[in-house]
């Protein structure tokens, strides 16, 4: 395949940063996005000192302007992109009865419109040199929905449905588009969950453990080879064996 240019949104994150370092093992130029500079430049500097060196871009993917002008600086600094890990997310919870417009609104311009954000500003570049890898890191709670995330489950399954339109429109450019959905993770995300609740969600995954980010990264990885362009608008579950429906 070669060294290929990839923009991992949401790259500092518990998740996003092991796709980073996986990416960049591999050989690639890696990019990611960032909104608090300090933040992001104390994350570069570990991330060196691993020996990992990734490129950074300002910008917040729920809005349009942001994440063109952050496709754009990406671009500037490593070449055009030719792998997409849509990543970013966050989680807004509540029971659908009491929740806000905003917790709702925030959620959905986040895990979702992002994934319009920043895939619009790439996708004709790489028709035009026909390759690409657009990969959507979903979750399992859009497979089977997840009490207290009517929001977040709403946009998760959203993605899937994007990644197999997208599959269809752009299989004859050499582009692959597929989502990872992984189970519960280890990051500070679930961490946040109290201890209680994480042991019950343990307690219903069959391997009895949290996953890691690296093999969310692993999953990732699968799809970028081109003895993997065969394979485009799959779901590929990395949940622990959690949940095995579509
Ligand atoms: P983290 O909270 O550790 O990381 C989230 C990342 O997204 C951070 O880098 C954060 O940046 C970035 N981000 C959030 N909002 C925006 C925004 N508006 N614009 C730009 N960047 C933004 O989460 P995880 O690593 O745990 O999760 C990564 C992905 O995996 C998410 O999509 C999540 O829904 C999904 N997932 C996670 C699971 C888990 O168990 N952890 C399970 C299933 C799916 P900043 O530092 O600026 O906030």
């Amino acid at each position: 395949m070669g060294a290929r240019v990839a923009l991992v949104t949401g790259g500092t994150g518990g998740i996003g940063t092991a796709i980073c370092k996986r990416l960049a093992a591999g050989g690639h130029r890696v990019a990611t996005n960032y909104r608090n500079e300090d933040k992001a430049r104390a994350w570069q500097d570990r991330m060196q000192a691993d020996g990992f060196d990734v490129a950074l871009a300002k910008g917040d993917v729920s809005t349009p302007e942001d994440a063109e002008s952050m496709v754009r600086e990406v671009e500037r600094q490593l070449g055009p992109v030719d792998i997409l890990v849509n990543n970013a997310g966050i989680t807004r919870d509540g029971t659908f009865h009491k929740m806000h417009a905003q917790q709702w609104q925030e959620v959905i311009n986040t895990n979702l419109n992002s994934v319009f954000n920043v895939t619009r500003p790439v996708i004709e570049g790489m028709r035009a040199r026909k390759w690409g890898r657009i990969i959507q890191i979903s979750s399992i709670n859009g497979q089977k929905g997840q009490y207290g995330q009517a929001n977040y489950a709403a946009a998760k399954a959203g993605m899937h449905g994007f990644t197999i339109s997208l599959a269809q429109e752009n299989a004859k450019f050499g582009i692959t588009v597929n989502t990872v959905s992984p189970g519960y993770i280890g990051t500070d995300m679930v961490m946040a969950v109290p201890e209680e609740v994480r042991n019950k969600i343990v307690a219903q995954i069959p391997t009895g453990r949290l996953g890691t980010p690296d093999e969310i990264a692993y999953a990732v990885s699968f799809f970028l080879p081109d003895e993997a362009s065969w394979i485009t608008g799959a779901n590929l579950a990395a949940n622990g064996g959690q949940y095995m429906g579509w």
